[in-house]
């Protein structure tokens, strides 16, 4: 194997610490403690897995956490009067809606009703719009963890060749207008582009963000390429086991390991980044909403 692991979990760890310390301040010089509520509707196991994580690590960064967790029949009326009440809440600077929400819910008229100013997934139309457009906004987790570990590894991204696979709303879409916003030439390819293995092989940074086990293999990536895994699929492991699971990216990391400079592991790269941006888009949010100065390298 020749190339470096991107250490997501360590990664992760230093900007939790970033965040804390930035908390410990905001309490001492300012008498504020980030608050971020919480909005799980339903049970599905996944998401109440996340929304535990979120909680506890909201805690150990020492801001406040409200969870709202609302039975799955709760009519759509009822979450946006939650959410209305957290908007105009002074102790809440950060608002997040668990996806998915039961199919009676309408999740964009929800995601809409957050206030932008404490829309710390980034999903609102007007956070979306402002970073489309190069400006100042809340970004969506999983891209800026992505590109926080980007710039960590390369300092400046300014004209390197960028292909995202994927064009999700919440990753791929938002990842590549990151990398543009930092000068890199982007190419998004999906389910219809052509010839993608030749396209990701002219890639100095490839993002992979499918939900396809394994589908990038070693002779996609450029040799010395970075490579970012987004994909999180479980398998089957028999050798573990019958019955047994494991988790797996998008990209196949035996292969692409020959080949690429550096890349990131799943799980232990980009998943852990996730929730430390969370709780980094918090402490932003809280800032940007007293005027105090924003914490340094923990916004796009
Ligand atoms: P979506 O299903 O919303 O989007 C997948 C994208 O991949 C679509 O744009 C689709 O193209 C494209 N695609 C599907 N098949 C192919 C193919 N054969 N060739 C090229 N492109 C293809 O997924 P998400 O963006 O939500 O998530 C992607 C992955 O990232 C998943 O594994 C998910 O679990 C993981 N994830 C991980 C997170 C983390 O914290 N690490 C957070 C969020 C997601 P088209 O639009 O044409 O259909």
């Amino acid at each position: 194997m020749s190339a470096d692991i991107i250490d997501g979990k360590a990664f992760a760890a230093t900007v939790r610490e970033k965040v804390a310390a930035h908390v410990v301040r905001l309490k001492s010089d300012h008498n504020i403690t980030p608050g971020l509520a919480v909005v799980l509707v339903g049970e599905d196991p996944a998401s109440e897995v996340y929304v535990r994580n979120k909680g506890k690590q909201t805690l150990e960064c020492g801001m406040n956490s409200y969870e709202h967790k609302l039975p799955a029949d709760t009519p759509e009326a009822e979450v946006l009067d939650l959410i209305d009440q957290l908007n105009n809440d002074p102790a809440v600077h950060g608002i997040l809606c668990q996806l998915p929400v039961p199919d009676h819910i309408d999740s964009d008229k929800v995601l809409n009703a957050i206030s932008p100013a404490k829309d710390v997934d980034g999903f609102h139309i007007s956070n979306v719009g402002l970073l489309a457009t190069g400006q100042k906004s809340m970004v969506p987790c999983t891209p800026l963890g992505c590109l926080m570990m980007l710039r960590e590894r390369h300092g400046s991204l300014s004209g390197m060749n960028a292909v995202v696979v994927g064009r999700s709303n919440i990753v791929g879409k938002p990842m590549a207008a990151l990398l543009l916003k930092d000068s890199c030439t982007v190419t998004i390819a999906h389910s219809r582009t052509k010839n993608i293995e030749a396209l990701c092989q002219t890639a100095d940074i490839l993002v992979a963000a499918v939900g396809r086990p394994q589908m990038i293999t070693g002779d996609w990536v450029k040799p010395g390429a970075t490579v970012i895994d987004v994909g999180i699929n479980r398998i089957p492991a028999p050798e573990r086991g019958e019955g047994k699971m494991r988790l797996v990216g998008d990209v196949d990391f035996a292969s692409a390991s020959e080949v690429a400079g550096a890349i990131t592991p799943v799980p232990g790269g980009v998943g852990p980044m996730t929730i430390a941006c969370l709780l980094a888009n918090t402490v932003t949010a809280c800032c940007r909403a007293n005027g105090l100065t924003e914490p340094e390298g923990l916004t796009a």
